[in-house]
């Protein structure tokens, strides 16, 4: 039996898909994680360059850092599991991908229906006029990069303890609330409210689907929980389900 069919659903393009994703799907594409055990945190000079930025974020301090880390992600390619979420964007009509990651990859990889949950660090911001600038380029040429208004920008980046922007929430729970199908990949779910979305999802009527190589705490509320890579899994799941549409 097909997974489509253990999973109850009916694959055509008029599906309502959402995808989550967190640094689980990066950390295949060689982008370190930012905090907790393993990350970036651990080597000296990210740390010193770490615990100068700070509020107003909008400073030298806080660019020295982001830049450095720019530098590490710029070299980094998205991989399979993200150009198969660029793909099933294509296939599927009401398709929305939901992510926690700032690295840009999922833009990279071709991802347009996406939110981008705590924003993106190819991006500025500034906190005078609120205007949003594409950064796509590292090193850049003066730290910190000015607004168009002559202001510095900061990095458009949700920093902890900030909350995310509403309209981008309502968008991800609105989405969440209608989907058929939610897959969540790479990410352990426990960083709220990206966990609550497959929980609205499954609330709703949708199928769950789990990518992930360990359990997670939303574990036992999946449809179905695949452990494994994402690179590897997702587009073995997105060719059977394609397969199943087809057939
Ligand atoms: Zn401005």
């Amino acid at each position: 039996m097909g997974i489509a069919e253990e999973l109850g659903l009916r694959v055509s393009p008029g599906l309502r898909v959402v995808a989550l994703t967190g640094a689980g799907i990066s950390l295949e594409s060689g982008v370190p994680i930012f905090r907790g055990k393993g990350s970036m945190w651990e080597i000296p000079e990210a740390r010193r360059l770490a615990e100068r930025a700070g509020p107003p974020w909008n400073t030298r301090e806080t660019w020295e850092y982001y830049e450095w880390r720019r530098g590490l992600v710029s070299r980094c390619k998205p991989n399979r599991a993200h150009y198969a979420l660029a793909e099933m964007e294509r296939y599927f009509e009401d398709f929305l991908l939901i992510t926690q990651n700032v690295d840009g990859l999922h833009a990279k990889a071709g991802s347009r229906r996406l939110l981008e949950l705590h924003g993106s660090m190819w991006r500025g911001r500034c906190i005078e006029c609120g205007r949003v600038i594409d950064l796509p380029e590292t090193p850049l040429k003066a730290l910190p990069p000015l607004c168009p208004c002559g202001r510095p920008l900061r990095p458009d980046v949700v920093q902890f303890g900030e909350p995310i922007d509403p309209v981008v929430l309502d968008a991800a729970f609105k989405a969440s609330k209608k989907a058929e199908l939610f897959l969540v990949i790479g990410t352990s779910a426990v960083v709220h409210p990206a966990a609550q979305m497959p929980l609205i999802a499954i609330e709703g009527g949708a199928r769950a689907v789990e990518i992930n190589p360990n359990a997670t705490p939303l574990t036992p509320f999946m449809s179905l929980s695949i452990r494994g890579r994402a690179a590897e899994v997702l587009p073995r799941l997105w060719e059977e389900l394609l397969s199943s549409a087809l057939g």
